[in-house]
């Protein structure tokens, strides 16, 4: 039974979900929502947006407008997040008048490299060699401490390669350091690695853990490109990477989705390369895939349900559709309906810019080998 009185009891198809931000992850969380009888509201600084076009409400307002972040959070009987830069101020604001899950400081320790990678150390969990940089002579010193090359991270608001630097040689790193702006940061050993991972998962109210398994990603400009389920590697390797992704999630006690990503070292050696709380671009083929996508999940988890089975109905392989596409006009989206088993996902992003994610494409067949061909046809055909 559904008590709405009471802020443990779970919350039923009717009520309204904020969500803090409004880009395709908070889209595609308002079509499962709106699927299942919700109302969605969503509060971000634009308007129009992929989120706004499928929401209920649309607030458009900056995020440090604390008395708006009041007013939307007191219409909702929980808010989320979809964009983890979100200020603390704000989920803070939120927190007063609804509860916001996952909670605030989860926010607060994965939106910056240093507390992040300082948790995961704590937890016992590997992470990427790496030391904190707080001025040329720490980057200087970092440097040959762990070799090059390196890869220099601002420690804060960074997402798909934006504010990274690789220094392949001890001759750039004045260049390095005002290429990131001279800011707070973290440099890391370059990893050769063997391929790349991640495991999405999900933790109930109660504590309840479900996850996707492994899924192998390919980045290209470090920008997630593709994506297969089951990834490629032995079930060692997937076991581990589950358990890993179990820790986090059970140490930090998130109600919500969270993805951890890898690297697979050539020895079969995994290492933590980051934190999303929340639901992924890794995550977006269990969508057409699973039994319920992470966007049913992220839901199911912060209205306190039980979370849904995760099974796989099919193997399945993600192209994202970045803007370069449209560098010669309008994609042909007709050539893609030829694919039988290929699904299109487009964000409704009302400017296609270089490297901005405008949707993606998920194949789906028995062997992922022949769902990553077909994915990667699909995507040719759009703009031959
Ligand atoms: P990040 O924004 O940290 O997730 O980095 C984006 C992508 O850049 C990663 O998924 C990797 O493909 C690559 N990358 C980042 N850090 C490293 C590293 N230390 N060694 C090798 N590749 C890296």
């Amino acid at each position: 039974m559904i008590d709405s009185k009471n802020p443990n009891s779970p919350i039923g198809p009717g009520a309204a979900i904020g969500v803090l931000g409004s880009g395709q992850l908070g889209r595609m969380f308002a079509i499962a929502a709106r699927r299942m009888g919700y109302r969605v509201h969503t509060f971000s600084p634009d308007y129009d947006t992929p989120t706004g076009q499928i929401a209920d409400v649309e607030v458009v307002s900056p995020y440090d407008d604390l008395r708006e972040v009041a007013n939307f959070a007191r219409q909702a009987s929980v808010v989320t997040f979809e964009f983890e830069n979100v200020p603390t101020a704000t989920a803070e604001a939120a927190a007063r008048y609804a509860p916001v899950r996952p909670k605030g400081s989860i926010l607060h320790i994965t939106q910056q490299r240093i507390r992040e990678k300082a948790f995961l150390r704590r937890a016992g969990l590997p992470v990427t060699p790496y030391r904190e940089v707080h001025s040329l002579s720490d980057l200087e010193q970092a440097v040959f401490e762990l070799g090059c090359p390196a890869v220099l991270k601002t420690a804060a608001f960074g997402y798909d390669g934006k504010g990274q630097f690789r220094i392949e040689s001890p001759d750039r790193m004045a260049e390095a350091w005002n290429a990131i702006g001279r800011e707070e940061a973290v440099v890391e050993a370059f990893i050769d690695f063997e391929r790349e991972i991640s495991v999405v998962a999900a933790r109930g109210q109660d504590g309840q853990f479900v996850h996707y398994g492994a899924i192998e990603n390919q980045h290209s400009r470090h920008i997630l490109d593709i994506s297969i389920a089951p990834a490629r590697v032995t079930s060692e390797v997937a076991a581990q990477a589950v358990e890993m992704t179990s820790c986090v999630l059970e140490t930090l006690g998130v109600v919500g989705v969270l993805c951890v990503e890898f690297f697979v070292t050539r020895n079969g050696k995994l290492l933590i390369n980051e934190l999303a709380p929340r639901p992924h671009n890794s995550g977006h083929l269990t969508v057409d895939a699973c039994v319920t996508s992470q966007f049913e999940q992220q839901l199911r988890a912060v209205c306190g349900l039980r979370l849904g089975s995760t099974e796989m109905h099919r193997p399945a392989a993600m192209a994202n559709l970045l803007g370069d596409l449209w560098a010669n006009g309008e994609p042909d989206w007709t050539a893609v309906s030829a694919f039988p088993d290929v699904k299109l996902h487009l964000y409704g992003k009302l400017e296609a810019r270089p490297g901005r994610k405008m949707g993606h494409l998920t194949a789906l067949n028995r062997d992922p080998e022949e769902a990553y061909r077909m994915v990667l046809n699909a995507r040719r055909s759009l703009t031959r």
